[in-house]
């Protein structure tokens, strides 16, 4: 765990994920696994594989509410929520992001509060909110300069100046080009904190990130030499770049290139960057690449060169439609997945063990109870209503019913650990204590199905019970159910409406 986390802090996120990815398999510790699922999902953030990560963060939330650990499962969420995020399902990581804040500022740690502000920052900036991206930004620098943490500081730093960006070009798109310029330069100066924040702590993505998206507000700006300086540095950051960090270097290197006037120069980074993109299927860097070269060949004069690359453009932009769709549906699936299947789980389970035409127990959860009674005496009491074929015979199956629903309510009100329908109309009762305790509240139980009021039901309509009670032994509940189940049919041959709690019959109190 230490190896990943080192490696993960020092711009090595490709070796990270393997170790965490490794670790999230072997390990038997579920806090172990937890953490290393939550740096899988970090790390495949970090390299752009959004599905993988996804299904790490989906699985970390499930384990840390297993563990019952609030803070961790609000980082579980945030990273979830920028994952959605990266496969283009907004509306779900805001949803996601503003639970994560919400969990975090309530149970979490300052550094969880932080990465969950940013989180929903960053979906607030997807879903066209720049002002309050700009908000939750500030708020997550704030934590984590509070707690001197220099990596995440720089993290939210460079988000924070990604919004004033997208500020600018909003400014700039309504014509107000001092706006603009004045917010991009804040960018700019948001962008160069960050830098300086990276490289102190070591972070070589963090820094690259920052070096890449400061060279490209200075380009923006018309300061080529000061964005030049910045991408110089690029290469001589700590760690190894992954793929998806090596190709938004190459087209930000190519369009500062055609600022430059450097078209020859510019056509080369753009092209390898698209060959890298394509080699590895990223579809949307293949785009940024194509939609640059097109520029480039334009800016050379070369319109059939432009004219091609545009249409590749656009091919690729068709194919990626259906790309992120499918990368979507796939994403939703992942997410969904666990909270459908858990509701789905918890419903079922809740089923299982309930009578549908009663709603109370049923025989499942009965012998469950039986078998998790393990210390101090229990008494078990069947009871059956008597002549009740004669009850849907004068009246009908559904007044049968109805008596049978309103009985399992006399019996579900009674002061036993469970009433229980074991079928037809044979319930059961289960007590703490000896058959002479619950005898005695079985004969109360009994009065009141008798002193019921049956007659709304149905004019002359009279319902009693015959009951048999029996103690159970430890380890023997079958036993315990074969006998109560004998006494049951002593107080049937005795005369019915009665309660049998041991095997002398003749004791059996006598009906009326
Ligand atoms: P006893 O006093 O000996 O217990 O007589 P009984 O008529 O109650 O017993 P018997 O076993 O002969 O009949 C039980 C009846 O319960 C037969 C069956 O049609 C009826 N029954 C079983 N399940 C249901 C149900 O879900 N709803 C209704 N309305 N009737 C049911
Ligand atoms: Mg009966
Ligand atoms: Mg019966």
């Amino acid at each position: 765990m230490a190896e990943a986390r080192r490696l993960g802090r020092t711009g090595e996120p490709a070796a990270a994920l393997v170790v965490a990815r490794r670790l999230a398999e072997v390990s038997t510790d579920r806090s172990i696994r937890l953490a290393a699922l939550l740096r899988v999902a970090w790390h495949s953030l970090q390299l752009g594989e959004a599905s993988t990560g996804l299904a790490a963060a989906v699985a970390a939330r499930r384990l840390a509410e297993e563990l019952g650990e609030a803070d961790r499962r609000a980082a579980a969420q945030s990273l979830t929520a920028w994952l959605l995020l990266e496969v283009g399902l907004t509306d779900e990581a805001y949803l996601e992001a503003d639970a994560a804040v919400a969990l975090a500022e309530s149970d979490g740690e300052p550094l969880t509060l932080a990465h969950a502000l940013n989180g929903k920052g960053m979906a607030l900036l997807y879903s066209q909110h720049p002002d309050l991206a700009e908000h939750h930004f500030r708020w997550a620098v704030k934590v984590a300069a509070e707690i001197d943490d220099e990596s995440s500081l720089s993290l939210f730093l460079s988000n924070l100046a990604y919004a004033f960006a997208d500020l600018a070009d909003a400014r700039e798109r309504a014509g107000d080009f001092d706006g603009a310029a004045a917010h991009r330069n804040l960018a700019v100066d948001l962008g160069t904190a960050a830098i300086d924040t990276a490289r102190r702590s070591g972070d070589g993505w963090m820094l690259r990130l920052a070096l890449t998206n400061t060279a490209e507000y200075l380009g923006l700006q018309g300061q080529l030499a000061m964005a030049r300086t910045l991408l110089a540095q690029w290469p001589a950051t700590p760690g190894t770049p992954g793929v998806r960090e090596t190709v938004h270097h190459l087209y930000t290197d190519g369009e500062l290139r055609m600022r430059e006037g450097d078209l020859d120069g510019a056509r080369q980074a753009c092209r390898q960057a698209f060959e890298l993109a394509e080699a590895t299927g990223h579809t949307d860097h293949q785009m940024n690449s194509l939609r640059r070269l097109a520029e480039i060949a334009e800016k050379a004069g070369d319109l059939a060169a432009a004219l091609h690359d545009f249409k590749r453009y656009h091919d690729t932009y068709r194919r990626n439609e259906g790309e992120q769709a499918r990368r979507r549906a796939q994403a939703a699936e992942i997410h969904f997945e666990s909270q459908h299947h858990r509701a789905e789980a918890e419903r079922l389970a809740a089923e299982v063990l309930r009578d549908p035409l009663t709603g109370i127990a049923n025989r499942r959860a009965l012998e469950q109870q039986l078998q998790a009674m393990t210390d101090g005496p229990h008494s078990i009491a069947i009871v059956d209503i008597d002549h009740f074929k004669a009850i849907n015979d004068t009246h009908s199956h559904m007044l049968g019913d109805e008596v049978l629903r309103q009985v399992s309510r006399l019996l579900d009100a009674a002061p036993a650990t469970l009433a229980a329908r074991l079928g037809g109309e044979e319930f059961a009762l289960l007590f703490a204590g000896d058959a002479g305790d619950a005898g005695a509240i079985c004969e109360a139980v009994r009065r009141g199905i008798e002193d019921h009021d049956w007659s709304r039901l149905a004019p002359g309509l009279a319902v009693t019970v015959s009951i048999g009670v029996a103690t159970a032994k430890a380890g023997e509940p079958e036993a315990a159910l074969a006998r109560a189940d004998r006494r049951l049919y002593a107080a049937k041959s005795a005369g019915r409406n009665r309660v049998v709690a041991d095997d002398a019959v003749n004791e059996a109190r006598a009906a009326g």
